[in-house]
């Protein structure tokens, strides 16, 4: 790093080692602590990293007055690098063998008494830490995360242009679209009545760049959706968004490895050791694991029973099935428990699956000579014998079951497994293991039975099932050119190929029931565009929040965004949302009545 000489600095701290002893300089920042010995005083003071400065009273004419500095104060210190006494080196720094022996102090702004030391941010509540996000973002954790999220971010641009694509930036306020979410929506001065909404994604202005001729489109987009915050979810959040024309699914899913790959290990050298991409379908990730972003970094799987215990009496698989359900189990071998499974773990594993909407837990536990479970009795010793058999469980193992509609058993399900893991500690560390999840259904139920999409309603089926799809029939079968990146249990990116022809994304709206209408009305707008010899594309938008929550071993998305907004939308740091003054309301031309408050 090149020196500048300010008015504040001659050096940085990382300028300073052994090797500049005797050297005269001036450094400025915070002081990360103070330690009153009489007659000296012990600094640290902390910018990049941390110097121990001395303070000698003879040496410093306002030596009773430097005493009185607060921690977190800023300061500009002058003095000579001297060598520590030995029995006072401190290996925890680089510097730990020298100190600056201080000649002049300038108190640049002095701290107020603080609401919690930033050594311990990570252990303070949240919505202290969020009020003093200035603090909590002086932290050596927070600042090695800010510092890795820009290298990552610069690391996928460097690493696009390279490849020759450009960034377009693309606008915020923008027209109703149609990937599914609820939207900010902004009103429009000009326009009284009118409103703007924030985009969910850039997703048809990058399909209108294609349309354009802009053939390889990535951006750093912001995204809104007016959503609940969750752990994984921010009302406004970061993707890399990508857009490719004349491009295959294989195209997108191998550009997107090889970017993957480059990444991560350009930022972090070796923390992490990235696993071989695995691909699989979404049936497959329905079936095995109960979800379509499984946690493939540990062996338990799901098994469908659902013909072995049709015949049963027993009502809690009974009544699921008769209703249109399906009844799954999972077995945890006795290799994996280290530790037997206790009798607190079972209940805490039912407690979750009841939050996830089953009746209970039901399980066996598979001793020497017998099975143990209350629900032997009622499910009968052959079908028990059963389900051992299918599922080849051993002495010592565990199987635990979950009866219900397909979406529920396969959600608890999932839960459990992954709660299992947690417990069993099956999760092996500081590995990342991506996988590849394709073939998603093109369309799917909503809760009043009609057909909606599943993930993007410009995917473009794949081509087996073209021909059904323009004829508007076999709605539940038809399969899309549609890929999710899933990492260690979340998903990271999604996209899909888009159906660039007018004629089959018309046939899109059809299946979902609009009518000439109101397709004109929704996206008449891309239809025309298309119709214009819009090239074949396709593209897919990364998580950036999420990836590098994972990255950064985060508990939350929260964790590695500079403003995250608490889990009810709130900035509490700036206070938005916050209601605006008669005043600015009607130079906006609003009135405010509301619905609910
Ligand atoms: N726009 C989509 C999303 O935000 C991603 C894509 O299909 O490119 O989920």
């Amino acid at each position: 790093m090149p020196t500048t000489q300010t008015i504040y600095r001659t050096h940085r701290i990382q300028e300073i080692s052994e090797h500049t002893q005797g050297l005269s300089i001036t450094i400025s920042g915070w002081v990360s602590s103070i330690r009153d010995h009489g007659e000296l005083i012990f600094i640290d003071l902390r910018e990049s990293e941390i110097l121990q400065i001395r303070l000698n009273r003879d040496h410093l004419a306002d030596f009773d007055q430097l005493a009185k500095i607060k921690p977190e104060s800023t300061i500009q210190v002058s003095g000579i690098i001297i060598k520590r006494e030995s029995d006072d080196y401190n290996s925890s720094l680089r510097t730990g063998t020298i100190e600056l022996d201080a000649t002049e102090i300038i108190i640049l702004n002095m701290s107020k008494t603080l609401p919690f030391e930033i050594k311990k941010a990570h252990k303070t509540k949240e919505s202290l830490r969020m009020k003093y996000k200035f603090l909590e973002m002086r932290s050596d954790s927070v600042q090695k995360t800010l510092l890795h999220r820009h290298k990552i971010i610069k690391s996928i641009r460097d690493s696009l242009d390279d490849q020759d694509f450009i960034e377009v930036e693309t606008p915020v306020l923008t027209a109703g679209s149609e990937e599914g979410s609820r939207e900010f929506i902004i009103p429009s001065r000009q326009h009284p009545g009118e409103f703007y909404t924030l985009p969910q994604a850039p997703q048809q202005f990058k399909q209108m760049l294609m349309t354009g001729g802009i053939e390889k489109y990535f951006q750093i987009a912001k995204c809104f959706r007016d959503e609940d915050s969750r752990g994984d979810r921010q009302p406004e959040f970061t993707q890399l968004d990508m857009e490719l024309a004349f491009v295959s699914m294989q195209d997108i899913i191998d550009l997107n490895t090889k970017l993957f790959q480059k990444i991560i290990p350009a930022v972090y050298t070796s923390k992490w050791k990235i696993k071989p991409f695995q691909t699989i379908t979404y049936k497959t990730a329905m079936d095995k694991y109960g979800t379509d972003k499984p946690d493939i970094r540990f062996d338990l799987f799901l098994e469908d029973i659902t013909d072995i215990v049709r015949k049963t009496e027993f009502e809690v698989f009974k009544k699921p099935i008769q209703d249109g359900g399906i009844v799954k189990c999972i077995k945890v071998s006795h290799n994996l428990q280290t530790k037997k499974i206790s009798k607190g773990q079972i209940e805490k594993l039912t407690l979750l699956a009841q939050s996830h909407g089953l009746g209970g837990l039901a399980y066996i536990i598979v001793k020497e000579d017998e099975l143990q479970s209350p629900i032997i009795k009622y499910l009968g010793e052959s079908v028990s014998q059963e389900i051992i058999k299918f599922t080849q469980a051993q002495p010592g193992d565990i199987v635990f079951f979950s009866a219900a509609h397909p979406k529920i058993a396969n959600a608890a399900l999932d839960a459990v497994r992954r709660k299992l893991a947690d417990m069993l500690d099956l999760i092996p560390k500081k590995e990342l293991h991506p996988l590849w999840v394709i073939d998603f259904p093109q369309f799917e139920r909503t809760d009043d039975g009609s057909w909606t999409f599943s993930h993007n309603p410009f995917s473009l089926p794949k081509p087996e099932y073209l021909k059904q799809h323009m004829k508007i029939t076999d709605t539940a079968e038809i399969l899309a050119q549609q890929y999710d990146l899933v990492l260690n249990g979340h998903e990271i990116a999604g996209g899909s190929i888009r159906s660039h022809s007018p004629d089959v994304l018309t046939a899109t709206y059809k299946h979902m029931g609009y009518s000439d209408e109101q397709i004109q009305k929704s996206i008449g707008h891309m239809l025309e565009a298309f119709s214009y010899g819009a090239p074949p594309h396709g593209g897919i938008a990364w998580g950036i929040d999420r990836l590098m929550m994972i990255l950064e071993e985060k508990e939350s998305i929260r964790d590695v965004i500079a403003f995250p907004k608490t889990g009810s939308g709130q900035d509490i740091l700036f206070q938005s949302p916050s209601p605006l003054s008669e005043q600015k309301l009607h130079e906006a031309n609003i009135r405010t009545t509301f619905l609910q408050k």
